[in-house]
This record gives structure tokens, sequence and C-alpha cells, in this order.
């Protein structure tokens, strides 16, 4: 599925009135915080942002990110790739006051008439970004150890494929097609 950029200032309130679904991608130039806090970003960010009023009312938004980057393993200083997933249900606010006795299934989203749908989008990957990454033992040091770029692919010979549960994913796609 091709995707669009995400729009960048939203009215929050009238999409969730209208009960709008906004989908759209985001690329991490567009999130300086975030883009100075990883390596690289492998894929834009992908977004599907649900707009909703809830039984009482609220005005909801229900965001789902996912976003592959990459980052230095803290142990090897190798690359590692991260998926960054969130899934969030946010309720627009005007005050912190109202913030304070928000239901706890909600997080507070504290805003004006318009929203920088880009920024919580970044708020909610930096969230979602662990404050210290590590390789799998025994992918760690592979990638600065060879200098091929594809160092990082699971090696048969090398290393123990029933311990990365990505071997296993790639074994299961690619069996139909090998059969074929
Ligand atoms: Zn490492």
């Amino acid at each position: 599925m091709t995707l669009g950029a995400l729009p960048h200032m939203v009215e929050a309130r009238t999409l969730a009135a209208r009960e709008v679904t906004v989908e759209g991608t985001l690329q991490a130039a567009r999130m300086p915080r975030l883009d100075a806090a990883i390596v690289a970003a492998v894929a834009p960010a992908r977004v599907h942002a649900q707009f909703c009023r809830d039984e009482e009312g609220r005005y909801i938004l229900k965001l789902s990110v996912h976003m592959a980057v990459r980052v230095a393993c803290q142990r090897c200083l190798g690359p590692l790739e991260l998926d960054l997933v969130s899934d969030s249900q946010l309720a627009a606010l005007w005050t912190d006051e109202q913030a304070q006795q928000l239901s706890s299934r909600y997080d507070p989203l504290i805003t004006g008439d318009e929203t920088d749908l880009w920024q919580v989008v970044e708020d909610e990957l930096l969230l979602a970004l662990p404050a210290f990454s590590y390789h799998s033992d025994s992918q760690c040091g592979l990638a600065t150890g060879v200098a091929q770029p594809d160092a990082a692919e699971p090696d048969e010979t090398d290393a123990p494929a029933r311990d990365n549960p990505f071997t296993v994913l790639a074994a299961l796609k690619n069996e139909p097609s090998e059969r074929s």
C-alpha cells in the first residue's frame, strides 16, 4: 500500500466530530528530536490516526505508528535495527487540569484548535525508543567485525539460527515461494 505524506497541522476536535481517519508517512527529517536520537531511519514512519468521539463525548485520537530505525548497539557500537511500534489512545484536552482528571485509559493530548500531528507522532516514537539497545549475544560484534554490508544478516554457518526469531520468520516467508 502506498501512503501519502502525513498532514502536519490538523484540527483534532473537528476531525473527531467527523470521525475522520488520516494515514500517511512521515520522514525522520520532519522529527528533529527523533532524528538526533537515532543513527538513521530505515524507512519513514507509517502513521494511522483515527479520530473519533467516545461515549462520554471526549475527542479521541487512536494513533498507531510504526517506524524502522537504525541505532548504535551500546555494547559493540555496531548498527542495530529497531522496529519502533506505538499504539496509543489520546484525548484532546485544553488544559493540564483536565489532564489530571482524565481516565487512565487515555493519554492526554493538550492542544488548542490546531494540533501539530508531526510532533504528536514524534513524541510517541521517542517514547517507544528504548533508552539502551543491544544486539543479541550471538549477533553482537558481528557487524563491526565484518566489513560486508550484509553482516547483520543471519549467517547459517556461524550464528545459531534457532536463537534468532527473524531467521525463523524469514524461513516461513520463503517456504511457499521456494516450493512453487
Ligand atoms: Zn552489539
